[in-house]
């Protein structure tokens, strides 16, 4: 009898994947056809590692590159997520501009809530430009987010493993 082949599996909603692992091409979102693949470099840090280094354990972190596909659907929801990203970062720098070109009308009100707004859109702008996005790591496995269709088309992982 053959083994079925675990390089990626369903693991509790999530993705479990050994490192280098093939992904299908099929949308890791809804599972439909993927007409777009993804090559997507997932973070890694121990919970504990960050909170004791915070931004500096971006220089220890483990990455692993992923490559998944995408249905066109869902590759122009990434799209605007990485839009709305680079929109909160750079709404600091929008915000300032407005402020010289109107100090004492609308200016101050846009930077007033560009603490509150560009948080919020770099947030939701990331969920969506990263729909695989990794929270468990292995010698051997990653474990990722993904949409429920695809993950449960998986083939289910072993809870000896
Ligand atoms: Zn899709």
């Amino acid at each position: 009898m053959n083994e079925p082949d675990l390089s990626l599996a369903e693991d509790r909603g999530n993705v479990r994947a050994i490192h280098g692992a093939r992904w299908p091409d099929r949308c890791v979102v809804c599972d439909e056809p993927g007409t777009v693949r993804v090559r997507h470099r997932g973070r890694y840090n121990e919970r504990g590692v960050l909170l004791l280094l915070g931004i500096w354990s971006l220089f220890l972190d483990k990455r692993d590159v992923i490559e998944f596909g995408l249905c066109a659907q869902h590759a122009a929801v990434r799209r605007r997520g990485a839009w709305l990203l680079v929109l909160g970062l750079t709404l600091p720098l929008l915000a300032s501009l407005v402020l010289v070109v109107s100090p004492t009308g609308i200016g101050p009100c846009c930077f007033c809530v560009t603490p509150l707004l560009g948080p919020v859109l770099m947030y939701v702008g990331w969920r969506r430009a990263a729909p695989v996005r990794v929270v468990a790591r292995s010698e051997k496995h990653i474990w990722t987010t993904a949409g429920a269709p695809f993950a449960l088309s998986l083939p289910q992982a072993p809870p000896w493993e």
